[in-house]
């Protein structure tokens, strides 16, 4: 504990985990990211500007649930 972090600091860097069900498949599966781009899109950023880091198949399962799996299938 001789770390000090700030409040806001600890916050932007904390990861939040959305579970995702897939409507294809219905495996139980979901997307990680900080709880800053979560808050960021819930706000009304486009999910490719609150996300840049994700890929395209973890920008659909937060969209639409899709897994992983199921993103190579249709894509
Ligand atoms: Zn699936």
């Amino acid at each position: 504990m001789s770390k000090k972090i700030e409040p806001s600091e600890a916050w932007l860097s904390s990861y939040a985990y959305m579970p995702k069900v897939c409507p294809w498949c219905h495996k139980h599966h979901g997307v990680k990211a900080t709880e800053k781009q979560f808050m960021d899109w819930e706000g009304g950023m486009k999910v490719q500007n609150a996300f840049p880091d994700h890929t395209a198949a973890q920008r659909d399962a937060l969209l639409v649930g899709i897994c992983g799996d199921c993103h190579e299938r249709i894509y």
